[in-house]
């Protein structure tokens, strides 16, 4: 039985199939923890009424695997075979065979790719809205991108912010038509067209961006103490390409239940859900995986 992926979807199928005496070897990637290792506090993961800071939840996730048995392999997958079974994971400097397998690679969102952004994230640098917004009560943010993410992230911003401002690199939104109604009609929210975000200001925490008008050539400071990238998320599925059946954007596309393309294979967390992106829904179908795999076994 092998995970890949350590962050809560991972570590939650690892909590429970360790409990049940699987043996679970779960193959960590690059990120122990995932995306959660990149944030700050965590407010809104149900238990912890005075909230976590992100590396702490996961140390905690790590340890409740390890107390009942599981693995942690600190490698990366670098070819899967799920053609014939049992099927094989060869990792950069071994080889595998499982069973089953639960994928919970996790997905990234995209960056502007600024060395400011990665210096600020967490103190004002924001990859997620939901987990961040009530953060920046009272305060001006912006938010980069044209999609509905984007729109979405601003909209549910103005609950807490003063002025939200909308950063695109071209004049036209790509977001749904019902989406762009919404944030044009909300007061709190003004855009700043045909601009890319040349640099993030301030040194613990955001004090402006520096934006660049690409059709006039001009440099303006915008005064935000929030910059939130919603540029796209990028799931981590590039090894398991050809091998079971992925969407359009290359998300995990589910079958049964957690089950995917091939029998046997589960996938849970960001890795097939681009829809609600939380740690505390990768855990719950970090879980729902690990049922899936005892009941595909034959153990429930
Ligand atoms: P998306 O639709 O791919 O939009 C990404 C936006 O970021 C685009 O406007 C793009 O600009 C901009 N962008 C990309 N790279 C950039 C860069 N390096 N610098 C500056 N801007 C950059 O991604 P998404 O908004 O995350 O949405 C992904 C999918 O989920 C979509 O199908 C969307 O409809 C769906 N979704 C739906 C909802 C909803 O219905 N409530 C909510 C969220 C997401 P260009 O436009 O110039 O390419």
């Amino acid at each position: 039985m092998i995970i890949l992926g350590a962050g809560p979807a991972g570590l939650t199928a690892a909590i429970y199939l360790a409990r049940d005496a699987l043996n679970p070897l779960v193959i960590t990637g690059d990120l122990l923890g995932g995306q959660l290792t990149l944030t700050s506090l965590v407010e809104n993961f149900p238990a912890f009424p005075e909230g976590i800071l992100g590396p702490e939840l996961m140390d905690l996730f790590k340890k409740q695997a390890e107390r009942f048995g599981a693995e942690l392999l600190y490698d990366r997958v670098t070819k899967v075979d799920f053609k014939s079974k049992p099927f094989k994971i060869f990792t950069e400097n071994s080889q595998f065979e499982a069973e089953a397998v639960v994928i919970a690679t996790g997905a990234s969102a995209k960056l502007l790719g600024l060395e400011a952004e990665r210096r600020l994230m967490g103190r004002g640098v924001s990859v997620c809205a939901t987990c961040d917004g009530a953060f920046f009560r009272g305060k001006d943010v912006a938010v980069v991108g044209g999609g509905d993410s984007a729109l979405e992230d601003a909209l549910f911003l103005t609950k807490f912010a003063n002025k939200v401002t909308i950063i695109h690199r071209r004049d036209k939104l790509r977001a749904s038509l019902a989406m762009q109604q919404r944030a044009f009609s909300n007061p709190k929210i003004s855009f700043k067209w045909n601009s890319v975000v040349k640099d993030i200001l301030g040194e613990k925490s955001v004090e402006g961006v520096v934006v660049n008008d690409l059709k006039t050539g001009k440099i303006d400071t915008i005064n935000v103490q929030g910059l939130f990238v919603a540029i796209g998320h990028e799931p981590a599925t590039e090894v398991f390409r050809g091998q079971i059946e992925l969407d359009e954007r290359g998300y995990v596309v589910l079958k049964e239940g957690s089950m995917t393309s091939v029998e046997g294979v589960f996938a849970a967390g960001d890795v097939h859900d681009h829809r609600y992106r939380q740690a505390i829904t990768a855990a719950g179908f970090g879980c729902m995986a690990a049922i899936d795999v005892e009941r595909y076994l034959g153990l429930r």
